[in-house]
């Protein structure tokens, strides 16, 4: 199947490349223009928000100790930034199930008490056996995603465990987040493509876009070209947006995402890590047009995770 597939690369490559470059002019031009057209741009209703963090009762500072991951700092948040609705999530630790559960139950039981939050659980792959069937246990509460972190949580996105959670979560009918900054596995990316075409059936988010190696995503617009990948990637904009807003890559990031489809980025802030209010405004500088911008705040949302 990789053999296939990696023949099937070359040979679109050669076609992607080609209209790329086409591309190239119109689409800087098109960025131009759309910079202008932010001026008229109006506020997209029912902000949607993929990404924040809340911790435990008494563990609200662990992630930023200026800022507690809180339901009630989130809320107050969402109030100021303009953000209507919140995917709220866990992250876990290997080995302890019963502090999984608790982690998991404490987001289900938020969402559930407040309209305005949607619970994304999580998992530890390495446990094995037991990963997936708390994956079927949150699917079956109400969960609409898994959150995984290679980073925080110590696993290779290449281990087979991972590949069973993302596909029982597909079957689930649950998307998977992964965080997809990492600075120590240069194959990152090539194990994301490897678990999207394993698992056409599972939405997979890949949270920061790469972070710094955001360029390497636009793989994944040659890959859009071919039969064997499903689009069933999807990125969200935490850090990475404010990274390079008003820098010398700016634009590139803006024609990276075009070249993809702004049908597969999320807007997304990171609290407790990044507050909303700048998160948003931050996007809205980019010179996004209109259309762009109901995509990347609501209707992109709305589609993975099902809301
Ligand atoms: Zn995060």
């Amino acid at each position: 199947m990789k053999k296939v597939f990696y023949s099937f690369l070359v040979l679109f490559a050669i076609v992607v490349y080609t209209s790329c470059k086409t591309d190239t002019n119109q689409s800087t031009s098109e960025a131009e223009n759309s910079a202008l057209e932010t001026v008229t741009t109006t506020p997209i209703e029912n902000v949607v928000d993929t990404h924040a963090h809340i911790l435990l009762p008494g563990q609200e500072l662990s992630l930023n100790p200026s800022t507690p991951g809180s339901p009630e700092e989130l809320l107050k948040q969402m109030e100021a930034a303009g953000v209507t609705t919140c995917g709220i999530m866990s992250m876990v630790p290997k080995d302890n199930l019963d502090i999984t559960r608790e982690h998991n139950d404490y987001i289900l039981k938020l969402a559930k008490e407040n309209e305005a939050f949607f619970p994304i659980c999580s998992v530890h792959p390495l446990d094995g056996e037991a990963a997936v069937k708390e994956v079927e246990r949150v699917a079956g509460l109400g969960a609409r995603a898994i959150k995984l972190h290679p980073f925080f949580q110590g696993f290779d996105p290449a281990n087979p465990n991972v590949n069973a959670v993302v596909a029982a979560a597909g079957k689930f009918g649950l998307a998977v987040i992964f965080d997809s900054i990492s600075a120590s596995d240069g194959g990152a990316t090539g194990k994301f493509v490897d678990l999207a075409l394993a698992n056409p059936n599972t939405k997979i988010v890949l949270a920061h876009m790469a972070g710094t190696k955001f360029h390497e995503m636009l793989l994944f617009a040659v890959f859009a070209k071919g039969p064997y990948y499903k689009n069933n990637v999807y990125f969200d904009l935490s850090a990475i947006a404010e990274l390079y807003v008003d820098s010398p890559r700016q634009d590139e990031l803006m024609w990276t995402m075009r070249q993809i489809g702004i049908k597969q980025f999320l807007f997304a802030s990171d609290f407790p890590v990044f507050d909303l209010k700048p998160a948003k405004e931050v996007l809205d500088r980019y010179g996004f047009t209109q259309e762009e911008l109901q995509l990347l705040f609501h209707d992109n949302a709305v589609q993975v995770f099902g809301l």
